[in-house]
């Protein structure tokens, strides 16, 4: 496995692979989800290649930046275990030298639900995968469900800048009692930790209610709410329905396709997390068809 941290280097490597190159973009803090992806792109392609990088760029000024879990030792330990090629693990400095003055902005799609709670979050996002699409040219790259608003993001960017590669996206991964993995998840205390399940039990609740004939976007969102709301160490912030194509708002009865998403506060630690509608198509082959596909 190479450890690359320079750009020149990874150009080199990179050059020296044949064949399909599988790519998955991660801050480290290494999971199920994460390998889940690994495990994905290793199946379908020649290479491997991860790149670990608490971006900067896509947190606000008074976010977990500072605080967010960094153990690249213990990641990289992970990633010998699970047969990857290459890692790439810049510096800020490397990413972002002094006079960078680039920035990709993805308009519509990025100004709802996390792009309207975290003002700039997708433009950091954009820009450095961008970067990082630019520097490790992929075949495919992976991406999870459980951001599926940056699915959506960095699919539209990938149309409207012409990116010569394919995007797939695989099923979020969960804990036994329903909570989505999360590196973010070692921030909450042990009584938050047993309430975020009520996140995956709205959805379910949601889904019960879909699965009965429940087509109103309204009446699902009640359904989430009602479970959020029986949790008291749960602040609900948002819980949306929106076309899972262009993420526009849905407010009225129909049978296309719904994304059902909601961010939740456990004290200063926000959760996210989605679901299809129908059900059916939360697999990666309907989430790949679905999720940003315009
Ligand atoms: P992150 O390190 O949080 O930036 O995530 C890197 C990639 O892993 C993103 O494409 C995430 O959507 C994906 N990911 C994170 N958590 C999960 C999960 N629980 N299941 C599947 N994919 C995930």
């Amino acid at each position: 496995m190479h450890v690359i941290a320079s750009i020149p280097d990874l150009r080199t490597v990179r050059k020296r692979l044949s064949g399909r190159v599988g790519v998955v973009l991660t801050m480290g803090a290494l999971h199920r989800g994460h390998l889940e992806l690994i495990r994905a792109a290793r199946a379908d392609n020649d290479a491997v290649l991860v790149s670990i990088f608490v971006n900067p760029l896509q947190f606000g000024a008074h976010e977990d930046l500072a605080r967010y879990p960094r153990d690249l030792q213990r990641d990289l330990d992970l990633l010998a275990a699970t047969d990857v090629d290459v890692v790439f693990t810049p510096t800020p400095e490397v990413m972002y030298p002094p006079g960078f003055d680039t920035l990709v902005t993805v308009d519509t799609v990025a100004q709802g639900l996390e792009g309207e709670a975290r003002p700039g979050h997708f433009q950091g996002v954009a820009t450095v995968v961008a970067k990082l699409f630019n520097l490790t040219q992929p075949t495919i790259s992976y991406f999870g469900q459980k951001d599926a608003q940056q699915v959506v993001v960095i699919r539209r960017m990938v149309r409207d800048l012409n990116f010569d590669l394919e995007i797939a996206v695989i099923p979020t991964v969960r804990e036994p009692d329903g909570l989505a993995l999360s590196s973010r998840n070692v921030y909450l205390d042990a009584a938050q930790r047993r309430a975020a399940a009520c996140l995956y039990r709205g959805l379910q609740a949601a889904a019960h209610r879909y699965a009965e004939g429940e087509r109103h976007p309204e009446a699902l969102r009640t359904a989430v709410r009602t479970e959020i709301e029986a949790e008291p160490l749960a602040q609900l912030e948002y819980v949306a329905v929106n076309d899972p194509r262009t993420l526009i708002g849905q407010h009225a009865i129909s049978d296309q396709p719904l994304l059902l998403s909601l961010a939740v506060r456990f004290g200063t630690t926000r959760l996210l997390d989605n679901c299809l509608l129908p059900v059916d198509l939360n697999t990666r082959a309907g989430l790949t068809a679905t999720l940003g596909a315009v």
